[in-house]
């Protein structure tokens, strides 16, 4: 199951003989699938389970997905251009938003870098997409097990479709899939200044709120727009006075204060608690679904605590 899992899903380190790449520190924190891979008995779902919700072709699919990922690396210029006009970052926006994808600019700070990875580039481009809202309001149940995986497959497509735009346009690319890719892209989409974690450990936008799959393309494009500002950091505060994820969670795995992890890392979820319903009960996600943000929506909580 392992080694499947590392196969498929890149928890095999690509680059290991590249010296240019950036490689994880020491002390990297571990990728989640990895963790959950190595232990399928105590994380994993039930066969039956298993077979409801993950049909063989979207499997094919997805295996497919992230071959191209590794293949349109050889597809990098070799010499290519490392600056990106204002016309064609609006191009690439609008290319984003025509395939159904919020994104957002960041620098990959190394500890973003699971433990055992390595990647080309330093320069983010964070992809956010919507997961279906009826289907995230039944969870959990099978059809919201099956969302989840349609939305991991379906911005993998996008993912490598965007690195296809740089590539076409004269910049390398590495695509990395929301499934097991070899960074965490939450950090990164608080850096980019898309949103900002919740106490489910999920980030939440003013476009989604927490329903929805994050992924990546690493750039070689020095001058990306990144911003230095977040703007949601206001969540937080909205977060201490609600609780509600915490109040429902079935796993009990939401923690009133935050821990911090042996990488270092502060969270309020303890995943020994949170896997095995996730992996039992089709992704679960009940986090999701009761979350104040996904309820109400970004915006009418704003509009509620700037009135106070
Ligand atoms: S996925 Fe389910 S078990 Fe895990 S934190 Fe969310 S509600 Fe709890
Ligand atoms: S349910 Fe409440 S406490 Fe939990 S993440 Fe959403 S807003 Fe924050």
């Amino acid at each position: 199951m392992e080694r499947m899992g590392s196969r498929l899903f890149g928890m095999k380190n690509e680059f290991e003989d590249n010296p240019e790449v950036i490689k994880a520190n020491e002390n990297a924190p571990e990728m989640g699938f990895s963790i959950a891979f190595r232990d399928p008995k105590k994380y994993g779902m039930s066969f039956s389970k298993r077979r409801k919700m993950l049909n063989p072709k979207i499997i094919i699919k997805m295996v497919r997905e992230v071959n191209k990922t590794k293949k349109s690396l050889k597809k990098n210029p070799p010499e290519p251009k490392q600056e990106a006009s204002k016309e064609f970052i609006n191009e690439l926006e609008e290319c984003a938003e025509l395939i159904g994808v919020k994104i957002g600019y960041a620098k990959l700070p190394k500890e973003a870098i699971f433990k055992g990875q390595s990647v080309l580039f330093e320069n983010v481009i964070v992809l956010s997409m919507e997961m279906d809202r009826e289907k995230i309001d039944m969870a959990p149940h099978v059809e919201t097990g099956k969302i989840i995986v349609d939305t991991y497959h379906e911005l993998g497509v996008r993912g490598n479709k965007i690195a296809e735009f740089l590539v076409k346009n004269g910049f390398a690319a590495q695509a990395c899939h929301p499934l097991g890719g070899p960074i965490g892209y939450s950090p990164l989409a608080m850096l980019a200044g898309m949103g900002w974690h919740g106490r489910h450990g999920l980030i939440i936008t003013p476009d989604f709120g927490p329903r929805h799959r994050l992924a990546a393309v690493l750039t070689n494009i020095t001058n990306l727009p990144i911003t230095e500002e977040n703007e949601h950091k206001w969540i937080e505060n909205y977060c201490k006075t609600c609780g509600r994820c915490i109040e429902k969670c079935p796993g009990k795995a939401i923690l009133e204060t935050a821990i911090t992890q042996d990488d270092g890392r502060k969270t309020h979820i303890e995943m020994d608690k949170c896997f095995p319903v996730f992996g039992e009960d089709y992704g679960c996600s009940v986090c999701i679904k009761e979350c104040m943000f996904h309820r109400v929506g970004y915006d009418k909580l704003k509009a509620i605590v700037e009135k106070k």
